[in-house]
């Protein structure tokens, strides 16, 4: 059985992710900061049903939570074969309204938190010689969005960072692969208005929003042992919005 964290997992894209690896048959770890109860309705609904799941908090934007969460795992089960860096926050701003405190937490969320996590699974993924590495990123990463230019920063740091670490792990059997989803039905989509969700979609060839599911199923894919000759890829899962 794998053991797979999935960094916040307590709702929308992660949650699905985790329902999904567990549905799978390995032992997943739910990553959550604040959302405990969510956490553990998710915990509670996946081991009713016998398959293997753990919830485990922590602030993946903070180096010393990142290092305590590995260090529990590792006293659990030994360490982490599956690292799904998925946790994250998005912001509407002008870019000149953006302070430094903002611009601060959206590259510690989204990706310092990437560092600390790879940093904290790969002794164990290198010792092992396998390990599956998958970055959450977004299509604004590759695009650039209007008003959130931190978030599209960040998301094409998370670009850079998975290309780079796939040369550096590839002979040892890691692959280090990104996922660029487009505009998912989730919390964090939920303060669009219809108009805005009409527009988004009239912009994709599906004519469609994507769910969580939708890439879940595409971080199941990439994590497969059978997936080792993919590496430093970017999988754009956007309804054909960037083509
Ligand atoms: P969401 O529904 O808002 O959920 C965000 C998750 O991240 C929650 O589980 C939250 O946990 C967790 N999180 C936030 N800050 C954290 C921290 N400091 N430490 C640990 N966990 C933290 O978002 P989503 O739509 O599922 O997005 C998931 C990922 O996909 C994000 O990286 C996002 O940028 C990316 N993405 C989303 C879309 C979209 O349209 N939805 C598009 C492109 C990319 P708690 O609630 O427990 O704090």
């Amino acid at each position: 059985m794998r053991n797979v964290l999935i960094t916040g997992a307590s709702r929308g894209i992660g949650a699905e992710t985790a329902r999904l690896f567990a549905e799978n048959g390995d032992n997943v770890y739910i990553n959550y900061c604040s959302s405990v109860q969510a956490a553990e309705t998710l915990q509670w609904s996946l081991t009713q049903k016998g398959f293997s799941a753990k919830t485990i908090k922590a602030d993946v934007s903070s180096s010393d939570s990142v290092q305590q969460m590995f260090a529990d795992i590792e006293k659990d089960c030994g360490g982490i074969d599956v690292l799904v860096n998925n946790a994250g926050i998005a912001q509407i701003k002008l870019f000149t309204d953006i302070t430094n405190d903002e611009w601060d937490k959206m590259v510690a969320t989204n990706l310092s938190s990437v560092f600390y996590c790879c940093r904290a699974a790969l002794p164990y993924m290198i010792r092992q010689k396998f390990g599956r590495i998958v970055n959450i990123s977004s299509m604004w990463g590759q695009v650039g969005g209007s008003c959130e230019v931190h978030y599209s920063a960040v998301k094409a740091g998370i670009i850079g960072l998975t290309k780079a670490l796939a040369m550096e792990e590839g002979l040892s059997g890691i692959t280090v692969n990104c996922v660029a989803p487009g505009v998912i039905t989730t919390d964090m989509t939920a303060h669009l208005t219809e108009d805005d969700l009409k527009a988004l979609k009239d912009e994709t060839a599906t004519g469609t929003l994507g769910t969580p599911y939708d890439i879940a199923r595409t971080v199941l894919f990439l994590a497969d042992h059978h997936s080792s000759f993919i590496t430093g890829q970017v999988f754009g899962i956007n309804g054909g919005s960037v083509l």
